[in-house]
């Protein structure tokens, strides 16, 4: 911790802060302006119209975006904020022209409704036609000695909290294309759609074509394959490639002067298709909140504020990354990024195969660097009915992952119905009043961060991207069994525990054992070759390179 404040001292103040704060403003604003969950819903339902609708809709590289980023300027203006602008970049255009899975049926050719994973190659010489075959979900395992090459790799996807492949899905297709494979399908086992996602291969077009299919095409795929017969696939998919300008939108409010820094508000309007929860709510979100903030006084904003809806977070972050390079001069200035990401999601689970809606908001993941944050916003979770939430714990998500690459604090709640990425993403699975919990939420915390002397947020937050202040890990332990070894025979030396003022110690672990022999890593094994007492050492390092060391004396015996 910097700036001299002592544990103690620190503490206080983080609880005076604290519960100060719990009692919060009414939920109307100074000058009535309110967090109206109906407005927000009708501007999902906006959005959601210049979206459209099926597998041709979303808000991607195309005359869509314009007219949405057209949409924001003029929301934006309207809520009254400062210097509204669009910035443009240049970004790659990857396209699908034509895409089509079709199998031999007795009826002739049946096509089958797929949609294309973004950013891999075309089919090859127009279409190709291969024999399918079966991997499960396409661990290591799985793949086994089956032949694949040339073939067409059919993949199973289980979701898990409604977005997250059960397993690792792009090494099940790393694997397909090693193994010679010419191209993959993932069929979804819960969702009846296909459904829009990019191959996480940094900077690269994916090498073999691989394209998404909904539950009953899978079960059907798989179907035919349990007769035995072998099934051919006809796949077709031409892509274009090149140059495009992507938009983002935004406006400022200029605090009142007080403290020099920046709270930034965004949120991605770039959708895959209809995109309700994904990411029309969250737009709405940061509008409503601009309107919000532009009517209070500005003798109560101590920070500037800058809210920006972004472009291109479905297709590698695009907007995000140009932000964080063209501010990169007063990154260090921003207190916090809040991300308008998924909100207003009611809840759906899976009974037996069947989604139902569960009448409670969908369950809520808290993203954040700053664990003062992470706790007041539990607790405003509580308040405004927002449980069930989880924490994911260590891993930055959505529009996040820029900002806190550049040490940015960073703060998002948000859920996703199992509809995630489909056409299926419609208004009416958002709920106005789920969006009005969300945006006080965050209305609380963006008045907290307000409240807070300067350097606050950031000299509490854990960014292990935000180099230093650093402090080496402390109080580190360890474990050496047996207590009274003997010559000839193995002791073992691992890592017990140690605390660290940054989130990741690293897995750089030395050992020395005092008879000039080392080892290195969490768990290491030595023998003695004669009796005596020998003085053992761990030195731990955490990702910035601060160590600490313990040491302990044993006493080795004769055999
Ligand atoms: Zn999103």
């Amino acid at each position: 911790m910097s700036a001299g404040l002592g544990p103690k001292a620190l503490f206080s103040l983080v609880f005076a802060l604290l519960f100060a704060f719990l009692e919060p403003a009414s939920a109307q604003g100074p000058q009535g302006e309110s967090l109206n969950g109906d407005r927000m819903y009708a501007i999902v339902e906006e959005l959601a119209k210049i979206s459209g609708s099926g597998l041709d809709s979303g808000i991607r590289v195309n005359e869509r975006a314009q007219k949405a980023a057209e949409f924001i300027m003029r929301q934006f203006q309207e809520a009254g904020l400062e210097n509204v602008r669009m910035e443009s970049f240049e970004m790659m255009r990857w396209w699908p022209v034509e895409w089509k899975v079709s199998i031999s049926a007795p009826e002739g050719q049946k096509v089958i409704p797929s949609f294309p994973f973004w950013y891999t190659q075309g089919t090859p010489g127009g279409e190709i036609q291969a024999e399918l075959v079966y991997v499960g979900y396409g661990t290591p395992g799985e793949f086994g000695d089956i032949d694949v090459k040339g073939k067409v790799v059919l993949v199973a996807m289980r979701r898990f909290l409604h977005f997250r492949e059960s397993h690792r899905f792009t090494q099940a297709y790393e694997t397909a294309v090693k193994k010679g494979a010419s191209a993959v399908i993932l069929g979804d086992t819960l969702i009846d759609s296909p459904s829009g996602r990019f191959l996480g291969l940094p900077n690269a077009i994916a090498p073999i074509p691989c394209l998404s299919i909904g539950k009953s095409s899978f079960e059907q795929l798989l179907n035919s394959l349990s007769k035995g017969k072998s099934v051919k696939v006809t796949l077709n998919l031409k892509v274009e490639t090149g140059a495009w300008k992507g938009t983002n939108v935004l406006g400022e409010l200029a605090g009142n002067g007080e403290v020099d820094e920046i709270i930034v508000v965004g949120g991605h309007y770039d959708t895959w298709f209809t995109g309700a929860n994904d990411n029309c709510s969250g737009v709405a979100g940061l509008i409503q909140l601009a309107r919000y903030y532009s009517k209070t006084p500005k003798s109560s904003r101590n920070r500037n504020m800058i809210f920006v809806a972004l472009f291109g977070h479905e297709f590698r972050d695009f907007g995000h990354r140009h932000f964080v390079a063209r501010y990169k001069d007063s990154l260090d200035k921003i207190a916090l990024f809040l991300d308008c990401d998924h909100w207003g999601a009611k809840g759906y689970e899976d009974f037996d195969g069947v989604i139902r809606e569960t009448g409670y908001p969908d369950k809520q993941g808290i993203f954040t660097t700053n664990p003062l944050l992470f706790s007041l916003s539990k607790a405003l979770m509580v308040k405004y009915g927002l449980l069930p939430a989880f924490y994911w714990e260590g891993e930055i998500l959505a529009d996040m992952r820029e900002f806190h690459a550049s040490g940015i604090p960073v703060f998002g709640i948000g859920a996703v119905h199992p509809f995630y990425h489909t056409p299926l993403d419609t208004p009416h699975k958002v709920s106005p009043r789920i969006l009005e919990a969300q945006a006080s939420v965050y209305r609380d915390i963006i008045d907290w961060v307000h409240s807070t002397p300067q350097r606050f947020v950031i000299s509490t937050d854990k960014n292990p991207k935000r180099t230093p202040p650093n402090e080496p890990p402390r109080e580190a332990h360890f474990v050496l069994l047996p207590e009274a070894p003997v010559v000839g025979s193995p002791i073992w030396v691992y890592l017990g525990f140690a605390y660290d003022d940054h989130v990741l110690l690293s897995s750089d672990i030395t050992w020395d054992f005092g008879d000039g022999t080392t080892a290195k890593g969490p768990i290491a094994a030595h023998a003695y070759e004669s009796p005596g007492v020998y003085k053992v050492t761990m030195t731990v390092g955490d990702i910035h390179g601060a160590k600490a060391v313990a040491s302990k004396e044993v006493q080795v015996r004769a055999p």
